[in-house]
């Protein structure tokens, strides 16, 4: 990983994400809709639309949001089950759970929800406790990748399903360039003025140069145990959704 001019170790990764996000915690959901022109939410509208949590049930429908941040998952989880699934909001970093946990009390259905402090490489929770894991843009920031997977896995019940929402790679020509150009010279701008840094908005972009590409990350899922591995692009692969199940 690279970070501004250095490469950076996979030990000191955790430590300097950590930074980024401390330091914009309180202007988070301000920044992705700045920078993604809002789109973020018809993407994440789309990914919890596609895990379609019930809305009844004879057990409780049990759904780990990992990386959870803000909360922003979480609440659309909520709200498309009508209340009905218990989520669990878990993130590496205080700062983003207590700013999840404050816009959390304006939610429509408030019960069932729990902030977690965790790291995606080793998680508190028993095995096969979670009908779901969600990870939304969470993935890219996550050191070694295939332990975070590994754990998703042991904590899902048989039955359970796996979704990743992430960057991807641009498959659209012509978009591609654009986004190209997009990332490099509005981006970190616009995060400077925001949050008077431009530098954890570098990192931004070079995590997302840097995950593995569709291909390869199936087969990572699959190498964790996951089955019926699929990815799903959206707005020309700028994001995508992967999606596996524990059978
Ligand atoms: N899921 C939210 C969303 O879609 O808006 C937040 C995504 S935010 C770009 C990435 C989040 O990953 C941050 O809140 C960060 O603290 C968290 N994170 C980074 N490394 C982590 C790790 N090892 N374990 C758990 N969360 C981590």
């Amino acid at each position: 990983t690279h970070f501004g001019e250095r490469e950076v170790p996979l030990e000191e990764k955790q430590g300097l994400v950590n930074d980024v996000f401390h330091k914009v915690a309180d202007r988070y959901d301000l920044m992705n809709d700045l920078m993604s022109g809002g789109m973020h939410r018809v993407w994440k509208d789309a990914f919890v639309a596609n895990l379609a949590p019930p809305r009844a049930g004879k057990r409780p429908f049990e759904v780990l949001d990992m990386a959870g941040g803000t909360g922003d998952i979480a609440q659309r989880i909520k709200n498309a089950s009508h209340g009905y699934a218990k989520v669990t909001v878990s993130d590496i970093n205080t700062d983003m759970l207590r700013v999840g946990a404050e816009r959390a009390k304006s939610w429509r259905y408030q019960d069932g929800v729990e902030f977690v402090e965790a790291n995606a490489e080793e998680l508190p929770f028993e095995n096969n406790r979670f009908d779901a894991y969600t990870i939304s843009f969470g993935m890219r920031n996550v050191p070694q990748i295939d332990k975070a997977l590994r754990e998703a896995y042991r904590v899902l019940k048989r039955g359970g399903r796996l979704m990743v929402m992430e960057f991807s790679e641009v498959d659209v020509p012509v978009l591609d360039k654009i986004y190209d150009l997009f990332s490099e010279h509005v981006i970190p701008p616009i995060g400077g003025v925001v949050t008077g840094d431009e530098q954890p908005y570098q990192y931004l972009i070079e995590s997302i140069r840097k995950f593995p590409k569709p291909k390869q990350f199936c087969t990572m899922i699959e190498d964790a145990g996951f089955s019926r591995v699929t990815h799903t692009p959206l707005s020309g692969n700028i994001a995508a959704v992967h999606s596996g199940w524990k059978l």
